[in-house]
């Protein structure tokens, strides 16, 4: 089984949070090309393992015309063996949602969409920079409602300043309210080199502090639970059958190849990334230059990713599939995230309790195993 990543770059204009890699000008249709070169050149690596998972992320994919999305999935399906029943997810912006774009995406293929509200209040969306307003984030979350997706999902972000818990339980329960399946929530964060990291650093803006921020967690943690959408992973709940099989499968170590500017591949044993930069990428593809970096992961690194990554799902961490043991190589660590009541040790696995959720990033990097081969 594989997974394909596809990294839309572009984007209406530059949210003040967002340090994804993404450009607000430059011709779209050069890149695409050169996107679908790569794939044609890269088709070969992922051998004839099945592909259960697409996703087109970004950026903005929404961005694009329906029938540049639909001739991408056609390339996709002559060059590999995509499942019936793969996931197909693409990530839209609410300013971007109509019904009739929606019917070209499904008649495309996708199987899922990914909606990036953030927010459904006005202020709140002005003050991020998003291209939308409330009134889209509402129209839309409508419309994708009676779509008949798969499934679909929305994006909100909590921890603003000045955010209380009720005004991150009236967004919640307008999701709730429209049946949303899905939920990625994500805690505001300051990015080095974004608008916002300028504008706390000139203390224009007062970030809240970490114990708002985590009373809004365990609201989250809480709401969702009685709402009947499962805490699979920190930032992701979801109704049962709607998890999301390709984010799932990065946790899992599954291989996916990346595809655009700033895309990253994994094979099991090696990364690569992409160059992440439009031009550059453009160019160097098309004149058949090399334009990515990798390096082969030590034992040590592999088991440290799952470790990052696993811990932050419900399952938790299967020891047996580790390279490395933490359980021998960190004791003292383990000890103590066990004793505080942040760490579980069952059926051969490491889990996080509920109080563990709020350190899941500090447990991991604190369970790493030393690295004797760099
Ligand atoms: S739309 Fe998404 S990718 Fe683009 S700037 Fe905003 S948050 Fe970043």
């Amino acid at each position: 089984m594989a997974g394909l990543y596809f990294h839309i770059p572009f984007c209406k204009r530059a949210c003040t949070y967002c340090d994804f890699h993404f450009s607000t000008t430059g011709e779209q249709e050069p890149l695409l090309a050169a996107m679908e070169r790569e794939l044609i050149a890269r088709a070969r690596e992922l051998g004839d393992a099945p592909v259960s998972t697409i996703y087109f992320g970004g950026g903005t994919p929404s961005l694009l015309e329906t029938e540049r999305i639909a001739s991408i999935m056609q390339l996709t399906r002559d060059l590999f063996r995509v499942q019936r029943d793969a996931e197909v997810t693409l990530e839209a912006n609410p300013d971007d949602i109509a019904a009739d774009r929606l019917e070209a995406w499904k008649a495309a293929g996708i199987t899922r969409l990914s909606l990036g509200t953030q927010s459904f209040r006005e202020d709140r969306l002005r003050w991020m920079g998003r291209a939308h307003d409330a009134d889209q984030a509402l129209r839309s979350i409508e419309l994708i409602a009676k779509a008949g997706f798969a499934s679909w999902t929305i994006d909100l972000i909590y921890g603003l300043p000045g955010m209380s818990i009720t005004e991150w339980e009236e967004q919640l329960s307008i999701a709730l309210d429209h049946g949303m399946p899905h939920l990625s929530a994500y805690c505001l964060t300051v990015e080095p080199r974004t608008a916002l990291a300028h504008q706390v650093k000139k203390r224009i803006v007062a970030m809240p502090g970490d114990e708002a921020q985590s009373a809004q967690f365990d609201h989250l943690m809480v709401r969702m639970e009685r709402a009947g959408l499962e805490h699979y992973e920190i930032s992701n709940f979801g109704r049962p059958g709607h998890h999301a099989r390709h984010n799932s499968s990065y946790w899992e170590g599954v291989s996916y190849l990346g595809i655009g500017p700033s895309a990253h591949s994994y094979d099991g044993l090696n990364r690569r990334w992409n160059v992440a930069n439009n031009a550059r990428y453009t160019k160097a593809v098309t004149g058949g230059e090399p334009y990515w970096e990798e390096e082969r992961l030590t034992p040590a690194q592999r088991t440290n990713e799952r470790l990052l990554t696993g811990l932050r799902t419900s399952k938790g961490v299967e020891l047996a599939q580790l390279e490395l043991d933490p359980l021998r190589l960190q004791p003292k660590a383990v000890e103590r995230w066990t004793a505080s009541g942040h760490l579980l040790q069952a059926d051969g696995r490491l889990v996080l309790t509920k109080a563990g959720r709020h350190f899941a990033d500090r447990i991991a990097s604190d369970l790493f195993v030393d690295d004797d081969d760099r």
